[in-house]
Protein backbone atom coordinates (compact mmCIF):
# COMPACT_ATOMS: atom_id res chain seq x y z
CA UNK A 1 0.00 0.00 0.00
CA UNK A 2 1.42 3.13 -0.41
CA UNK A 3 2.44 6.16 1.68
CA UNK A 4 -0.19 8.93 1.12
CA UNK A 5 2.06 11.82 1.72
CA UNK A 6 1.49 14.79 4.32
CA UNK A 7 -0.56 17.55 2.69
CA UNK A 8 1.31 20.35 2.04
CA UNK A 9 0.29 24.04 2.83
CA UNK A 10 0.42 24.30 -1.09
CA UNK A 11 -2.54 22.87 -1.04
CA UNK A 12 -4.52 24.97 1.00
CA UNK A 13 -4.33 28.35 -0.64
CA UNK A 14 -6.19 30.41 1.89
CA UNK A 15 -3.87 29.24 4.85
CA UNK A 16 -0.76 30.95 5.02
CA UNK A 17 1.88 30.76 7.73
CA UNK A 18 0.43 33.78 9.97
CA UNK A 19 -3.10 32.36 9.50
CA UNK A 20 -2.31 29.22 11.02
CA UNK A 21 0.14 30.65 13.55
CA UNK A 22 -2.18 33.02 14.68
CA UNK A 23 -5.00 30.93 15.45
CA UNK A 24 -5.10 27.54 17.23
CA UNK A 25 -1.96 25.97 17.85
CA UNK A 26 0.06 29.33 19.33
CA UNK A 27 -2.91 30.15 21.03
CA UNK A 28 -3.04 26.80 23.01
CA UNK A 29 0.48 26.67 23.59
CA UNK A 30 1.14 30.15 25.02
CA UNK A 31 -1.92 29.15 27.98
CA UNK A 32 -0.55 30.28 31.49
CA UNK A 33 -2.62 27.01 32.42
CA UNK A 34 0.40 25.40 31.00
CA UNK A 35 2.38 23.31 33.15
CA UNK A 36 6.28 24.00 32.94
CA UNK A 37 6.91 20.22 33.33
CA UNK A 38 6.54 16.99 31.73
CA UNK A 39 6.33 13.35 32.59
CA UNK A 40 9.47 11.64 31.72
CA UNK A 41 9.27 7.93 32.69
CA UNK A 42 6.80 7.72 35.11
CA UNK A 43 8.92 11.22 37.32
CA UNK A 44 7.58 14.86 36.11
CA UNK A 45 10.75 16.88 35.22
CA UNK A 46 11.15 20.51 34.89
CA UNK A 47 11.53 22.03 31.24
CA UNK A 48 12.90 25.06 32.92
CA UNK A 49 16.05 24.80 31.51
CA UNK A 50 14.85 25.11 27.88
CA UNK A 51 17.10 27.36 26.22
CA UNK A 52 14.50 29.98 24.55
CA UNK A 53 11.07 30.72 25.46
CA UNK A 54 10.03 29.44 22.00
CA UNK A 55 11.81 26.12 22.90
CA UNK A 56 9.81 25.79 26.18
CA UNK A 57 6.96 26.51 24.81
CA UNK A 58 7.57 24.27 22.27
CA UNK A 59 7.95 21.19 24.83
CA UNK A 60 5.57 21.87 26.70
CA UNK A 61 3.08 21.57 24.02
CA UNK A 62 5.13 18.02 22.98
CA UNK A 63 4.85 15.91 26.48
CA UNK A 64 4.13 13.05 24.48
CA UNK A 65 0.12 11.25 25.00
CA UNK A 66 -2.99 13.37 24.42
CA UNK A 67 -1.62 16.72 22.91
CA UNK A 68 -4.26 19.04 22.40
CA UNK A 69 -3.72 19.29 18.74
CA UNK A 70 -4.22 15.45 19.02
CA UNK A 71 -7.37 15.70 20.96
CA UNK A 72 -8.98 18.54 18.68
CA UNK A 73 -8.83 15.81 15.55
CA UNK A 74 -9.65 12.74 18.06
CA UNK A 75 -12.12 15.02 18.86
CA UNK A 76 -13.55 15.69 15.18
CA UNK A 77 -13.24 12.27 13.95
CA UNK A 78 -15.33 11.34 16.95
CA UNK A 79 -18.35 13.59 16.20
CA UNK A 80 -18.21 12.48 12.50
CA UNK A 81 -19.26 8.80 13.65
CA UNK A 82 -15.33 7.42 13.30
CA UNK A 83 -14.25 4.47 16.18
CA UNK A 84 -10.33 4.31 16.46
CA UNK A 85 -8.19 2.91 18.97
CA UNK A 86 -5.58 5.54 20.48
CA UNK A 87 -1.91 5.18 21.66
CA UNK A 88 -2.07 1.49 19.75
CA UNK A 89 0.97 -0.32 18.30
CA UNK A 90 -0.30 -1.65 14.90
CA UNK A 91 1.97 -4.25 14.37
CA UNK A 92 3.09 -5.14 17.95
CA UNK A 93 6.45 -3.93 19.59
CA UNK A 94 6.85 -0.49 21.23
CA UNK A 95 6.15 1.54 18.17
CA UNK A 96 2.82 3.20 18.87
CA UNK A 97 0.48 5.49 16.66
CA UNK A 98 -1.25 7.69 18.01
CA UNK A 99 -5.06 6.99 15.93
CA UNK A 100 -5.09 3.93 14.33
CA UNK A 101 -8.00 2.59 12.12
CA UNK A 102 -7.27 -1.35 12.43
CA UNK A 103 -9.79 -2.44 10.22
CA UNK A 104 -8.94 -0.30 7.13
CA UNK A 105 -4.92 -0.58 8.60
CA UNK A 106 -4.22 3.18 8.56
CA UNK A 107 -2.05 4.61 11.21
CA UNK A 108 -2.05 8.29 11.96
CA UNK A 109 0.63 10.10 13.88
CA UNK A 110 0.04 13.88 14.98
CA UNK A 111 4.13 14.78 15.23
CA UNK A 112 4.91 17.28 17.42
CA UNK A 113 6.64 20.34 15.84
CA UNK A 114 9.61 20.06 18.07
CA UNK A 115 10.44 16.87 19.27
CA UNK A 116 9.85 15.37 15.22
CA UNK A 117 12.10 18.51 13.72
CA UNK A 118 9.23 20.09 11.94
CA UNK A 119 10.83 22.35 9.14
CA UNK A 120 8.94 25.50 10.50
CA UNK A 121 9.02 25.17 14.00
CA UNK A 122 12.09 22.17 14.70
CA UNK A 123 14.07 24.90 16.63
CA UNK A 124 17.59 22.81 17.68
CA UNK A 125 18.66 24.37 20.87
CA UNK A 126 22.17 25.73 21.06
CA UNK A 127 22.21 25.10 24.37
CA UNK A 128 23.59 21.41 25.23
CA UNK A 129 23.42 21.04 21.79
CA UNK A 130 25.56 17.03 21.88
CA UNK A 131 22.79 16.33 23.83
CA UNK A 132 19.54 17.68 22.04
CA UNK A 133 21.11 17.36 18.31
CA UNK A 134 21.32 13.52 17.78
CA UNK A 135 18.44 12.74 20.22
CA UNK A 136 16.15 14.69 17.89
CA UNK A 137 17.88 12.85 14.67
CA UNK A 138 17.15 9.91 16.26
CA UNK A 139 13.73 10.59 16.74
CA UNK A 140 13.04 11.41 12.79
CA UNK A 141 15.23 8.43 11.72
CA UNK A 142 12.85 6.31 14.19
CA UNK A 143 10.10 7.96 12.48
CA UNK A 144 10.91 6.97 9.37
CA UNK A 145 11.47 3.32 10.52
CA UNK A 146 8.54 2.76 11.55
CA UNK A 147 6.55 4.03 8.63
CA UNK A 148 8.75 1.29 6.65
CA UNK A 149 7.70 -1.14 9.21
CA UNK A 150 4.40 -0.56 8.93
CA UNK A 151 3.89 -0.28 5.54
CA UNK A 152 5.57 -3.47 5.27
CA UNK A 153 2.76 -4.84 6.66
CA UNK A 154 0.35 -3.43 4.57
CA UNK A 155 -0.06 -0.59 6.75
CA UNK A 156 -1.00 3.27 5.41
CA UNK A 157 0.22 5.69 7.37
CA UNK A 158 -0.73 9.22 7.85
CA UNK A 159 1.71 12.24 9.36
CA UNK A 160 0.64 15.20 10.25
CA UNK A 161 2.22 18.32 12.38
CA UNK A 162 0.78 18.78 15.32
CA UNK A 163 0.48 22.89 13.79
CA UNK A 164 -1.74 21.56 10.92
CA UNK A 165 -5.31 22.95 11.49
CA UNK A 166 -7.28 20.31 13.30
CA UNK A 167 -10.03 20.38 10.38
CA UNK A 168 -7.85 19.62 7.49
CA UNK A 169 -5.93 17.26 9.09
CA UNK A 170 -9.56 15.18 9.60
CA UNK A 171 -10.16 15.92 6.23
CA UNK A 172 -6.94 13.82 4.93
CA UNK A 173 -7.60 11.20 7.41
CA UNK A 174 -11.49 11.20 5.89
CA UNK A 175 -10.34 10.68 2.23
CA UNK A 176 -8.25 8.14 3.39
CA UNK A 177 -10.37 5.84 5.23
CA UNK A 178 -12.70 6.11 2.03
CA UNK A 179 -9.80 5.24 -0.44
CA UNK A 180 -8.82 2.38 2.52
CA UNK A 181 -12.65 1.06 2.91
CA UNK A 182 -12.91 -2.69 2.33
CA UNK A 183 -15.46 -4.09 0.04
CA UNK A 184 -18.49 -4.89 1.49
CA UNK A 185 -18.20 -8.58 2.63
CA UNK A 186 -14.35 -8.15 4.03
CA UNK A 187 -14.12 -9.69 7.67
ZN1 LIG B 1 5.39 23.03 13.07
Amino acid sequence: MSRVSRPTRMNCPGLSRATSLSTWPLRLMTGAETPRTRRHQGKTVSVSWASSEGVGRSMRSNRGRDTLPELAVRRLLHQMGYRYRVDYAPVGGRRRADIVFTRQRVAIFVDGCFWHSCPIHGTRPRQNSTYWEPKLRRNVERDRETDETLERAGWTVLRFWEHEPPGIVVESIVETLQISKLPPGSP
